[in-house]
């Protein structure tokens, strides 16, 4: 009989573990099973929302692709427990599969603080439902609170700006994008926010939030009271592996794996935002909910499951945010606490650079700028370039040169925070 593998989840990381399994063993019988409708791009949402993308166009092309290669596509099969002794799978719609190699791959859902679950028009936009109902909810409402300004929060402000929105931002911390950008970047995305007539928060959170007819009601920390029609709750996300507890799979918030993308039971791999897994250039492992790591996780474990062995050289953390028509990105660890920091923010404070530099190497990178330089950053970092002389490394930065000289230096003091 064909070995059985069984993929739990239709995100990047199930459909790219199903088409290396496929590549390496095309006469296995491969089975994703996911909570959800279709198995569509997550990060295609926005473009939903704003009409840019239609709704089919989101998972057409991942389900065509699936079909051709002959992977039996099983949506709505949510996952509620697995017993790893007899190598089976049970899932909310009262039904059973079983497997030779399994692969979780379920992703991760926003968090929700259990006082606001069941709020009338407070939501979370992790989900295609979700998005689709908010978007069919958009015609009649005007104001719109967004509680998190991390990559989440801000690329839906920016969709609903683009709908012509009135759009406030509430962030706990004293300044936005705080996971992706220092407080002198972010001052410079905050202002340029502004300017597009957003309402933006700092410093304080949500107290309280009440539903009254058609509207919610937000009061802050700091006593304000802010009325909109709806809520976005994007306060961070959690891994989906609930159904986990008591299986024996070893997890902390996430679910631990080897350079296989393993776990610690031999028939059972993890991948993607769910998963725990080798950070480049480092001893270290973490989630990083990003999709080339989704990804690549997904490939890796799919060849280990078909028995190619491959080794997962570990991820590099980066976000590219684009508001508007100003871009922003980070890279690594950009804001190590040991490490060396040279930062660079142009005259007319619409570009902005951050290096963090340990041991001589760049290990990190923030910067607001154009889209090339973005490009040709990243790839520094992910070669972890190594650094003598910070000025003339900048100097010889091919088409850095030009805009550097109107660049004021900021610091280059070794920060400890
Ligand atoms: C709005 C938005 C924009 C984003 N933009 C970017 C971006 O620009 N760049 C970037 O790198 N990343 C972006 N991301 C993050 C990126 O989408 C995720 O990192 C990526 O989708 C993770 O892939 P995954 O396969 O691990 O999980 P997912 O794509 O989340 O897929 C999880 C799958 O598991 C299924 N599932 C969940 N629970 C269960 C269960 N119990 N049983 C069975 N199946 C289950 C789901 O139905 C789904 O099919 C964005 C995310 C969102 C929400």
């Amino acid at each position: 009989m064909a070995e059985k593998f069984l993929i739990l989840g239709a995100g990047a990381a199930g459909i790219n573990a199903a088409a290396a399994i496929k590549e390496i063993k095309p006469d296995s019988d491969v089975t994703i099973a996911f909570a959800e409708d279709h198995a569509y791009s997550r990060m295609a949402t926005p473009y939903y929302l704003t009409s840019v993308a239609s709704k089919i166009s989101l998972y057409q092309s991942n389900e065509k692709k699936l079909s051709n290669l002959d992977v039996l596509l099983m949506p709505n099969y949510k996952a509620i427990s697995i017993d790893r002794r007899k190598k089976v799978v049970m899932f909310a719609n009262r039904k059973l599969l079983n497997y030779d190699k399994l692969l979780i791959a379920t992703g991760s859902s926003s968090i929700l603080p259990d006082s606001w679950k069941g709020i009338d028009n407070l939501v979370s936009l992790w989900d295609l439902k979700n998005v689709e109902k908010f978007k069919n909810d958009l015609a009649d409402i005007n104001k719109i609170a967004i509680i998190g300004s991390g990559f989440i929060g801000m690329i839906f402000a920016d969709s609903l700006l683009k709908l012509g929105k009135s759009v406030t931002i509430i962030e706990k911390m004293p300044y936005i994008i705080p996971g992706m950008l220092p407080i002198t970047a972010s001052q410079i995305m905050k202002n340029y926010m502004q300017k597009k007539g957003v309402d933006v928060i700092v410093d304080d959170s949500v107290d309280s939030i009440e539903p009254s007819e058609h509207k919610i009601k937000i009061k802050t920390a700091s006593g304000k009271n802010i009325v909109v029609n709806k809520a976005v709750a994007a306060i961070g996300i959690k891994p989906n592996i609930d159904f986990l507890e008591g299986s024996g799979v070893k997890t902390d918030n996430g679910i631990f794996v080897d350079e296989n993308m393993r776990t610690n039971d031999d028939s059972i791999y993890a991948a993607g935002d769910a998963a725990i897994g080798q950070v480049v250039y480092s001893q270290k492992r973490a989630i990083h909910p990003i999709w080339p790591t989704a990804v690549d996780h997904g490939s890796i474990a799919g060849y280990n499951m078909a028995g190619i062995i491959r080794k997962y050289r570990g991820s590099l953390l980066y976000n590219i945010l684009v508001l508007g028509n100003l871009q922003c990105a980070s890279f690594g660890n950009w804001n190590d606490p040991d490490a060396k920091i040279f930062e660079w923010r142009s005259s007319d404070n619409r570009q902005f650079l951050r290096f963090t530099v340990r041991s001589n190497r760049l290990v990190g990178a923030s910067i607001i700028g154009n889209h090339d330089r973005i490009g040709m950053i990243k790839g520094m970092v992910e070669q972890a370039m190594a650094i003598d002389d910070i000025s003339s490394f900048v100097k010889n930065i091919p088409d850095f040169t030009i805009p550097f000289m109107n660049y004021n230096y900021l610091t280059n003091s070794a920060y400890q925070s």
